[in-house]
């Protein structure tokens, strides 16, 4: 694997990086003659607008921010998958009822340009057609009479389906190559300055079978470009992620392996015909990878076809790191000699930039957060690229008027070509290319209306955002001097709050790591060569007792003190030891590799976990534990304060045996507790570095104490007379038990916080996308190898496209890699212990029936000897088997195991089945219904309820984590009501008056 990053971090203060864009970029540009360039393009395309106006005023008759917007949106990327027609009007009916009467909608339906030359009748018809279909299906399903309102919604769903479809038309070139190639003819006979990339239409693979399907696509779109006449100036646009199931940094080996001999053959193809194949730009965790995967290919084309100048590669502007990626790139053409066509785009997955690390906790962010950011970014790549005119032919892309004058200004005496979206800038390009000199290559997708959808949302976002050129273009109340603003200037702060100050001003979040980077990686690879786990003995069986009642004792002789410690300065120890335990995260991490046998993912995950767990729970310490005063009547005071309750037992799981270990005791402490803590037997050393962590930060020893023992050492525990309550995480039976021998003691009456595990559903209805449920589903199965309580153990998959998921599901399951927890490319590292492994080839055979469908059966990976039980015969390879009901999964099956059912008819009574079950933890929803999705979350008796994404992970503060039933007591770790339970209760009654008279009432 890559150690060395080829281009600085992605995690760079944004206004360092743009200041520095800007010092290199210079005074190369003098704005001014940009404006007077770009405004009579702006002021012709408003006084004569391009068929699209009539998209662009829907756009803005319902703006994405708006309900109406939305409904919109969702019903594009929903619609035409939809395979049913009563689920079609559910998933319309439900979408239009957002919407309100508006005058908007009124004005919209009269949206006519039948006079306009520009303006053929399909394209106008579309806005009305759209508002239309808004309105009627709004005052159909309104309706009481459902007669009506069935009849109704047949005809709304065929007006609002024809509505998506034209929006679609609007963005997709042809339904295949060949339907493409033929418009691209005709197209070129009247603009002879046009040529063509073109691109396959679809979601990225998840399975090799998509692979292998995209691969021949493009192969077939090459073969017939070569046999067209006049198209040797177009080409294709290939996406990475569309070739390769696992195009991820961490599965560099198999990309390099299986991905670049695929993508040489389109490459020798192309290069033999003449064409050009441009590799499209994606997420930016994945730009390092695609370079890599690019200088490979560029060393065989100096090899092969060193005379071919059709290969290239697109760059995004708007990351932080664009202008060395240029220079990066224009040194590697350089170098192998080769002349590159380099596409320069702004880029189009800025919000999910964003939200990546945002929920990675990353240092800043990888893209800029100021829109003029981008802009002066883009032209300063472009300068470079335009500058190097030996090795680089520059594409520059952009809808942006002000952009294309720059360009051209930029780029006068340098040969260069523009690049726009079909269906995108037509207005813009009609008045610039009225100069014949400049020549526009037409980015054209091919595809289907099943492979539009993510695409067609894309370009609506990109129409329909408030910052887009295209979107103020078209609103009239963004005047010329605003839409023509210089980009020349640097911001001093990010526009966004960074990533850890998301939850401000409550608390910091954690900082986490992005491991797509090697120098981040390098720092885990490090903190492991380092790591020293400590000893732990166990304590010995006979001596149980007694060390618990030594521990306990300790404890107690600690409580006077820690209870009357002020909860500020507790906070503070807490918080002290938050900002320790960040600063070791990598040291922390490799324990939970080590020890808890976690991927490097999860145990970076989980450290932040705990990290989290130690702010929040300071912060709500210090709301909660302060008096809280009471109404009354006059003369008396009236204060309820919470108290410490004693010496707690917290006894922790070895499937999170920092955070939770962390989370309990943080929640026992902060409230005045002492604390003895039992961790895993599997898991201790990494208690014991928190613990000593927790020392270190000031901690008093005698307040927190460890037993370290198996479930005899829980047990002696829980039943020694002094614990004032228990705090548990851990299976059902263990949960019980504790509960018993509780019930068992004389005594106070002490309270239990039991979390334990579930046998949790996903449902899912045939509005899914199915990509977006098999990613939801690999996530919530396989990750720590399914050994969460969290996990996803039964999926429900609508019967109407379980023929379509489950293949793609199981093709996805087979491309996960099973293997050691410290290797970077492992999916599924080993389960925790040979007790484990053994009890899950038992239920594997005893209790999973056999498969009906054929899709997979089960089977343990290994038949390991359980006394011989190394870290490799510990493993099993990831599950799937179907089931016939819901009610036939009868027990949690705690590994990477997952059993499907088929349903049809009322998602309710799916529902019903899975509370039946009597566990209640967490429950997954994908359907784009969104009233369905609230009705089957009412119904569900469970925790935690997500709706269209993965259904593990929650985070502190932001998903309480915690069930009922079967699955645990409450309250919710990591949410509000948690401390409550670690404490009593008073209220202090005081008589003011006593002394004579009431003061505050005599002095009014
Ligand atoms: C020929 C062609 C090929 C393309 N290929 C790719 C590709 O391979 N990969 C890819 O990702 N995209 C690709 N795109 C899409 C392209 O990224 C978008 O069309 C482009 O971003 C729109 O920019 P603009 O200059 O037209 O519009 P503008 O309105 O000037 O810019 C919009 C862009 O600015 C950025 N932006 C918006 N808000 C902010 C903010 N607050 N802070 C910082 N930046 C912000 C976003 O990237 C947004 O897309 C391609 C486009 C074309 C025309």
């Amino acid at each position: 694997m890559q150690a060395r990053s080829r281009l600085p971090s992605p995690y760079r203060p944004e206004a360092d990086v743009a200041a520095l864009t800007l010092r290199e970029f210079g005074d190369a540009l003098d704005w001014p003659t940009v404006v007077q360039r770009a405004a009579p393009w702006i002021r012709a395309v408003r006084d004569h607008p391009p068929p699209f106006w009539a998209m662009e005023t829907l756009l803005r008759e319902y703006p994405l921010t708006s309900d109406e917007g939305k409904a919109l949106m969702r019903l594009a990327e929903a619609l035409l998958r939809v395979p049913d027609a009563d689920t079609a009007i559910a998933l319309t009916a439900d979408q239009l009822a957002h919407l309100h009467e508006s005058s908007a909608m009124a004005e919209s339906a009269m949206v006519s340009e039948p006079n306009s030359t520009h303006s053929p009748a399909h394209l106008s018809a579309l806005s009305r057609l759209s508002a239309a279909a808004l309105s009627l299906s709004q005052k159909l399903l309104s309706s009481n009479d459902s007669m009506v309102t069935r009849l109704g919604g047949r005809a709304v769903v065929a007006a609002a389906l024809r509505a998506v479809q034209l929006l679609g038309r609007q963005f997709v070139f042809g339904d295949d190559m060949h339907a493409a190639l033929s418009r691209a003819q005709t197209l070129r006979a009247s603009h002879p300055a046009l040529s063509f990339s073109f691109d396959m239409l679809g979601e990225g693979a998840r399975c090799a079978d998509d692979a292998q399907r995209h691969f021949q696509d493009y192969r077939a779109a090459l073969s017939l470009l070569a046999r067209q006449r006049g198209s040797q100036g177009d080409g294709i646009s290939v996406k990475l992620s569309a070739l390769h199931p696992r195009y991820e940094a961490l599965q560099h080996e198999r990309v390099m392996d299986e991905l670049l001999p695929r993508l040489w053959i389109l490459c020798e193809q192309a290069a033999a015909a003449g064409l050009h194949l441009t590799i499209d730009a994606e997420e930016s965790d994945r730009l390092e990878l695609s370079l890599e995967v690019f200088e490979a290919l560029l060393a065989r084309i100096a090899r092969h076809h060193a005379g071919w100048q059709g290969f290239g590669l697109a760059l995004q502007a708007y990351q932080s790191r664009a202008l060395p990626l240029v220079t990066h790139v224009i040194g590697l053409a350089r170098h192998y000699r080769v002349r590159l066509m380099c596409r320069l785009v702004k880029g189009a997955y800025w919000d999910a930039e964003i939200k990546r690390a945002q929920e990675l906790g990353l240092p800043h962010y990888p893209v800029y957060t100021h829109k003029h950011h981008t802009d002066l970014a883009y032209l300063a790549c472009a300068k470079a690229l335009l500058d190097a005119p030996d090795v680089i032919y520059p594409q520059l892309a952009t809808h942006n008027a002000a952009t294309i004058a720059a360009i051209v200004k930029l780029g006068e005496g340098r040969r260069y070509e523009l690049g726009r979206l079909h269906g995108m800038g037509e207005g813009i390009y009609r008045e610039v290319l009225r100069d014949a000199s400049l020549h526009c290559r037409v980015y054209a997708p091919v595809g289907r209306q099943r492979d539009l959808l993510a695409y067609l949302v894309r370009r609506l976002l990109e129409n329909g955002a408030n910052s887009s050129f295209v979107h103020q273009l078209y609103d009239d109340r963004v005047d010329m001097a605003e839409l023509l603003q210089s980009p020349l200037h640097a911001a001093t702060a990010t526009a966004l709050p960074l990533p850890r100050d998301i939850y401000r001003p409550a608390r910091v979040n954690s900082e986490g790591l992005d491991l797509a980077v090697p120098e981040m990686r390098a720092t885990l690879e490090r903190a492991m060569e380092q790591l020293l786990l400590p000893q732990a003995q166990a304590v010995d069986a006979a001596a149980v007792a007694v060390r618990a009642a030594d521990a306990v004792n300790t404890a107690q002789r600690a409580f006077e003190r820690w209870s009357t410690t002020d909860v500020v300065d507790r906070a503070y120890t807490l918080r002290r030891a938050a900002d320790l335990l960040q600063e070791r995260l990598p040291l922390f991490s490799a324990a939970l590799v080590r020890e808890g046998r976690k991927t490097w993912n999860d145990a970076v995950a989980e450290a932040r976990e705990a990290i989290d767990f130690l702010r929040y729970y300071a912060n709500e310490g210090e709301r909660l534990m302060m008096p809280h005063a009471l109404p009354g009547p006059t003369g008396e005071s009236n204060t309820l304060q919470l108290r410490a309750r004693g010496t707690w037992a917290c006894i922790s799981p070895w499937n999170f045996p920092l955070a939770i270990f962390t989370g309990q005791i943080a929640a026992a402490l902060i409230t005045g507790n002492t604390v003895v803590a039992k961790p895993a037997e599997q898991t201790p050393r990494i208690a014991l570095m928190m613990q000593d962590l927790l020392r270190a930060v000031g901690l008093p020893d005698d307040v927190l104490q460890l037993l370290v023992g198996d479930g005899a050492a829980g047990a002696a525990l829980v039943e020694h007379p002094a614990i004032a309550g228990v705090a548990f995480t851990g299976s059902t039976d263990v949960a019980k038990a504790i509960q018993r021998a509780l019930a068992n003691k004389d005594g106070a009456i002490v309270p239990l916080i039991a979390e334990t595990g579930g046998i949790n559903a996903m449902l899912v209805d045939s509005t899914a996308l199915p990509e977006q449920v098999v990613d939801a589903v690999i996530q919530s199965v396989y990750r720590s190898a399914g050994q969460r309580c969290s996990s996803l153990r039964v999926l429900c998959v609508h019967d109407s496209i379980a023929d379509a998921l489950l293949p793609m599901l199981a093709g996805a399951i087979a491309e996960l890699r099973t293997g050691p927890a410290d290797d970077w490319r492992t999916d599924l590292g080993p389960v925790i212990d040979a007790e484990a492994h053994a009890r899950l080839q038992k239920q594997l055979s005893a209790s999973v029936p056999a498969s009906p469908s054929g899709v997979s059966r089960p089977s343990a990976a290994t038949d390991a000897n359980e006394h011989e039980a190394t870290s490799a015969s510990l493993l099993m390879k990831p599950q799937l088997c179907m089931v016939t009901q819901v009610a036939d999964v009868s027990e949690e099956i705690f590994g990477p195991v997952l059993q499907v059912v088929r349903w049809t008819g009322d998602p309710l009574q799916v529902i019903r089945q899975v509370n039946a079950l009597g566990y209640g933890l967490t429950l997954g929803i994908h359907t784009r219904i969104d009233s369905r999705a609230q009705q089957l979350a009412n119904a569900a008796r469970v925790g935690n309820v997500y709706v269209n994404r993965g259904m593990t992970g929650a985070v502190v503060g932001v998903q309480p984590f915690g069930g009922e039933g079967l699955s645990g007591t409450g309250p919710k770790a990591g949410g509000p009501h948690y401390l409550l339970r670690f404490c009593s209760e008073q209220t202090v009654t005081r008589n003011l008056s006593a002394a004579g008279g009431d003061i505050d009432l005599m002095s009014r």
